[in-house]
């Protein structure tokens, strides 16, 4: 069978009559005209059989949709102008006052925002688990939990957690999954084929931030909702058309041009990365290096097993994230220093652009607890562009040389 990556630049597209290109068109539309009264009736945009109003999906959307579906494993997925409002679509749609909704505590931080925000206000409990003890997951859920969050590694962190162990504790309880598959971009792991073929195991929904590695130009906010149940596909939806969530045809466009590179620019993030984790980890000025495919990395062995699986002899996908623990001994004036002095590595949130971003944190005012696993110093995350890693590894060593040498 093809790789995702053949099937998705061969996916079907029928083009106008005589005008056989292979790239989509762009469709804009608010309104779309109907023939006659019995067709303003009998149109059915949800099951994408047809057209009758812009927000309700063009072709360029639906096609854009079926791509991302595809990519991921999927079987239905919706469109959302940010990875945080598909975040909040899930939400809006699962959750009603009286629920609970459980969120691992290294998630991405503003779905911890939005749960001690609105779903409080509206009052939907939450509780912050610990992601690398499944039994903690367990024992947290109860009977009002109707959601539970997944993210394979977490924000910032990058611990690795169980993802299977957790999956099928949720499923084991009933309790509906839903995972923030950034970071894996349907590349990294399957979210919807992490069983065996005797004992077959899934999410219940991906949600991604296509603003990543998807749109790859740091130039697009956009968020897809891939699920493979129609019910539940349908009840995101219908919440989706209540909220009036749509995306704009220039930015589906930008994905569509992107989506067949993503593999590629996966890997090349992705190698380097590595290399400048690796190198990192010789440095003495970190006491710790996390990036889930370095071994002794939390959760590394989570990592090998579900993103390096059946190819042993190959190195398995990880993004082009990875965060350094700053040894404690340097004050915090010195660590702003040395963010400070780094040229190619730009200060500033997101990533999966060409641009090498950094951000430092504050680890302590993101968690419940610090976690067991990690150093104590100052966490700065890293996400490799696209640049040449021999002058990303020389920027990291002037910066450094710059803020930390005595
Ligand atoms: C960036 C990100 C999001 C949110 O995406 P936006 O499009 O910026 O709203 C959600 N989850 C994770 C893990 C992210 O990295």
């Amino acid at each position: 069978m093809p790789c995702p990556t053949t099937d998705l630049i061969h996916h079907p597209y029928v083009p106008p009559a005589e005008f056989a290109a292979p790239q989509p068109g762009v469709f804009k539309a608010s309104t779309v005209i109907f023939p006659n009264v019995a067709a303003m009736r009998s149109r059915e945009w949800r099951d994408k059989s047809g057209y009758t109003y812009g927000l309700h999906g063009t072709p360029t959307t639906f096609i854009l949709e079926e791509r991302l579906a595809a990519i991921e494993g999927g079987l239905q997925c919706l469109l959302v102008p940010s990875g945080l409002a598909a975040i909040a679509n899930v939400a809006l749609s699962l959750l009603r006052s009286g629920d609970e909704v459980l969120i691992p505590d290294n998630a991405y931080g503003p779905n911890k925002t939005l749960a001690r925000g609105e779903l409080q206000a509206w009052g939907i409990r939450h509780r912050f688990y610990d992601p690398m003890d499944p039994a903690d997951l367990a024992a947290q859920i109860g009977e009002h939990t109707r959601l539970v969050w997944l993210e394979a590694p977490g924000s910032v962190t990058l611990e690795f957690p169980d993802l299977v162990e957790q999956v099928r504790t949720c499923r084991a309880r009933g309790v509906t999954t839903a995972l923030d598959n950034t970071w894996g971009a349907g590349l990294a792991f399957d979210p919807f084929d992490l069983g065996t073929l005797d004992a077959p195991l899934a999410v219940d929904i991906s949600v991604h931030a296509l603003t990543k590695y998807p749109s790859g130009g740091g130039d697009v906010l956009m968020g897809s909702i891939v699920t493979r149940d129609d019910a539940l596909h349908q009840r995101l939806k219908m919440t989706h058309m209540r909220l009036g969530l749509g995306v704009g045809a220039n930015d589906a466009e930008v994905l569509l041009r992107s989506l067949p590179s993503m593999s590629l620019r996966y890997r090349a993030h992705d190698a380097s990365a590595r290399a400048l984790a690796r190198w990192c980890q010789g440095r003495p000025e970190f006491v710790q290096v996390l990036h889930p495919a370095l071994a002794g990395s939390p959760g590394h062995a989570h990592w090998a097993a579900l993103c390096a699986r059946g190819e042993p002899e190959r190195p398995g996908r990880a993004a082009g994230l990875f965060s350094v623990v700053i040894d404690p001994r340097y004050t915090q004036a010195q660590v702003d220093a040395f963010c400070d002095a780094l040229r190619l590595f730009k200060l500033g949130y997101s990533w999966g652009g060409p641009m090498s971003l950094v951000v430092p944190y504050e680890l302590a005012q993101m968690r419940v607890r610090w976690p067991a696993h990690l150093q104590r110093g100052t966490l700065v995350r890293f996400s490799a562009g696209l640049e040449d890693v021999a002058d990303l590894q020389a920027d990291l060593e002037q910066a450094l040389v710059a803020a930390f040498a005595a």
